[in-house]
């Protein structure tokens, strides 16, 4: 571990990531981990090589979603394991968006999994582990003052913009996006904040199923003992063409090695 590395100061570890100081003010190093942990951190384990993965899948995301317009907190990845992000306020909320039925929808109501709703369900749940992710209403977030009118109206519009992108973007890649979990912050400017995407986007927070088979790839392969984790996200990765070995021969694309070359001169 190099000198820098290891004086940088803590912010934050979390269940899957940890927060240091950036190098600018105003700048974090999201790491992330491999550790893994599923039903409010009662079930942990590693899973080696997620973590990479997780980075480089969300770099990936962040990136295509910042062409499109939705603001990220997102500036770039560092290395294997890090990327730099602008210090936000996260708010306190996790926003869920469920295109089919699974996981918590099915049980809590009774409904099948794998049933295409009719229409995209917004949810949200108030951050607290001790309270396990109560699931709450707009009418609480406004009450306890957890974001504003505005602010929960922005949230919501970018999160069916990146719904409807992302629905799009897998199902080119034979995936389901049956739901996934986002985050959101405060971005201050001076006096005045707006809302941006923030935190991560990968295979742990999302439920992804092959479009023939159904099988799962993503982070119930853990919660549901299914094994193969590693793989899965691997298989997202590389249907999503970020991997290296994805077919295609590096040195035969004329782009990357012209980038190679400039690069090496450096
Ligand atoms: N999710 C998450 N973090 C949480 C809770 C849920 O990333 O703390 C994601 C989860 O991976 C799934 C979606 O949000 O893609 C909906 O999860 P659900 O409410 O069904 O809860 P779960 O079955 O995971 O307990």
């Amino acid at each position: 571990m190099g000198y820098a590395m290891s004086r940088r100061r803590q912010i934050y570890e979390g269940k899957a990531k940890i927060l240091y100081e950036g190098p600018e003010p105003g700048t974090i190093i999201q790491y992330f981990k491999d550790d893994a942990t599923a039903f409010n951190g009662e079930k942990r384990s590693t899973i080696s090589g997620k973590g990479v993965l997780n980075n480089r899948i969300s770099e990936h995301l962040f990136l295509l979603l910042g062409r499109i317009g939705i603001p990220t907190h997102f500036i770039k990845r560092l290395n294997m394991r890090e990327q730099l992000v602008r210090e936000v306020e996260i708010l306190p909320i996790e926003v869920v968006i469920r295109n089919v039925v699974a996981g918590s929808l099915a049980k809590r109501l009774g409904l099948e999994e794998g049933t295409a709703l009719n229409r995209t369900i917004i949810e949200f749940y108030y951050k607290n582990d001790k309270l396990g992710d109560p699931m709450i209403t707009a009418e609480h977030i406004a009450a306890f003052g957890w974001a504003t009118e505005d602010e929960l109206h922005d949230i919501e519009e970018l999160s069916v913009r990146i719904n409807d992108f992302l629905q799009g973007l897998f199902a080119g890649i034979n995936i389901r996006l049956v739901d996934f979990k986002l985050e959101f912050g405060r971005l201050w400017d001076g006096e005045f904040s707006r809302v941006v995407l923030a935190d991560e986007i990968s295979p742990d927070g999302c439920r992804l199923w092959d479009s023939d088979t159904n099988e799962k790839l993503d982070k119930d392969r853990f919660r549901r003992d299914l094994g193969g984790e590693v793989e899965a996200y691997q298989e997202v990765a590389r249907r999503l063409r970020i991997l290296p070995e994805d077919g295609t021969p590096q040195v035969l694309n004329l782009e990357t090695h012209r980038k190679a070359k400039a690069k090496s001169k450096e």
